[in-house]
């Protein structure tokens, strides 16, 4: 293939890859360059290891998808090194030796909520001074919850403030790569100088040391000499410490030193006000139905609810239509599994409503007539069994009854259903019902 040909499609497949992932784009995919592309392979050129390390785990999928649209073909992608570009852009590499900080991962652009709280201030209180509150700081929580982006506003942070510093801030996997090729390349010393002498280091998912147990002990010894040193120490996990299999005890024991912040899945209002700080970061003009559409439907992780944003993005770009509810909807609808429909208790009041042809009135009233009474307590049996609301905030929903009535009712109906079949055909034949109602 010509050279020039190559170019053109590289950049067409470039702008496509852009479209199907339009967040890493934008701080990714600028310096990219193409090498080769020959046999259905394309190499594409990256300024550094970071670079690479990250298209390669996180990109390299829109760019085969990308390839395979503009070329009719599977094409091969290969993120290469391009040391010449590489001494151009030093200055874009913002961290020694390590990751590059997300630019859009700061203290600024992460929503604060219940659920995250703890770990975020005392990131921003580690920020501020490093190596004297909390140390080691150790965050964990699930994925897509937010580690990632708090590591990184901590760095940035840092840098900002403290110019004569010297931050690592790396994947546990990239830690017990670098110790392995130490080990192959006989330059331990190389790798314990790298590690034992910076300010602050930042370990992104240690739950990767477990089973490793030279790598622990490595690490043990890297944390040592930063610990007595003063210098700051930032963990973060999909576990507390404790819960790490095969972690040893002594690890355990340190990683518990400092303070052990736990993120927990994010609230309703949380994930409403994540969806909308997202689509203002893209510049994307969204409603705030459009928000609490796309925070009622994806609830799992604030990742899934980034790619739901990206979906409703792309589908618009695509069609060149403003979006509205009706567009998002039809956007995710191909997502419609991501997440189990919630069901709230006004979708169950609302169903047995029709059903039994009562009203909201009645049901919150104190009327004790059978025809009140027994709707009433199959809400209460059925909010029980298909949502998570305590006792007490099912009887709040229902005028405010405690929750021994809740529980009652609950007993009662349970006991009908088994001893019933046509009250056991009803509950079904409602739950049907309640599960398949639209969202809007
Ligand atoms: P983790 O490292 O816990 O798996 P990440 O830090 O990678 O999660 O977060 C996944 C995505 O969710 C990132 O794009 C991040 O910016 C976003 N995110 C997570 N929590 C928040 C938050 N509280 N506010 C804004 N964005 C968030
Ligand atoms: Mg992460």
């Amino acid at each position: 293939m010509a050279s020039e040909g190559i170019e053109s499609i590289f950049s067409d497949i470039l702008e496509r890859a852009k479209v199907l992932d339009p967040v890493n784009s934008r701080k990714w995919f600028d310096k990219l360059r193409v090498l080769h592309l020959n046999g259905g392979l394309l190499e594409i050129s990256c300024p550094d290891d970071s670079t690479a390390d990250y298209l390669d785990k996180h990109c390299k999928s829109s760019f085969t998808r990308a390839g395979q649209q503009r070329t009719g073909h599977l094409i091969t992608i290969d993120f290469k090194v391009d040391h010449q570009q590489g001494r151009q852009n030093r200055d874009t590499v913002s961290v020694a030796g390590g990751l590059k900080l997300h630019p859009d991962y700061t203290f600024d652009n992460f929503v604060v909520g219940p659920s995250n709280r703890l770990a975020q201030a005392s990131c921003v209180a580690v920020g501020q001074s490093p190596g004297t509150t909390y140390n080691p700081l150790f965050l964990y929580g699930s994925s897509g919850l937010g580690k990632t982006h708090l590591l990184h506003a901590v760095c940035s942070e840092v840098r900002s403030k403290h110019t004569v510093f010297v931050t690592q801030l790396l994947n546990c996997e990239d830690f017990v790569n670098q110790f392995i090729r130490g080990i192959e390349e006989g330059d331990l010393s190389g790798f314990q100088n790298r590690f034992r002498t910076v300010d602050m280091l930042v370990i992104d998912d240690v739950q990767f040391l477990r089973e490793r147990e030279q790598s622990q002990e490595e690490f043990f010894h890297t944390f040592n000499a930063l610990y007595h040193n003063g210098k700051q120490i930032i963990l973060s996990a999909d576990n507390p410490p404790g819960e790490i299999p095969s972690l040893e005890e002594r690890l355990i024991s340190r990683f518990n030193w400092g303070l052990v912040a736990r993120i927990d899945p994010p609230g309703y209002e949380t994930r409403v006000a994540i969806v909308q700080k997202k689509a203002h970061l893209r510049g994307l003009q969204i409603s705030d139905e459009i928000a609490e559409y796309v925070a009622r439907k994806v609830q799992a992780n604030i990742r899934e609810l980034e790619g739901a944003l990206t979906t409703i993005y792309a589908v618009a770009t695509t069609s060149g239509e403003e979006i509205t509810l009706k567009s998002a909807r039809a956007a995710l609808e191909g997502q419609i599994n991501l997440t189990r429909k919630p069901i709230s208790i006004t979708d169950i009041i609302e169903v047995v409503k029709s059903h039994f042809n009562v009203r909201l009135a009645d049901l919150q009233s104190k009327k004790r007539s059978q025809s009140i009474t027994e709707p009433r307590q199959i809400c209460m049996y059925l909010a029980r069994n298909l949502t998570k609301h305590s006792l007490e905030e099912i009887g709040g929903h229902l005028g405010g009854r405690d929750h021994t009535t809740v529980m009652h009712a609950c007993s009662k109906i349970d006991k009908a259903s088994c001893s019933d079949s046509a009250m056991h055909a009803l509950l079904g034949e409602l739950t049907k019902q309640i599960t398949q109602i639209p969202q809007y």
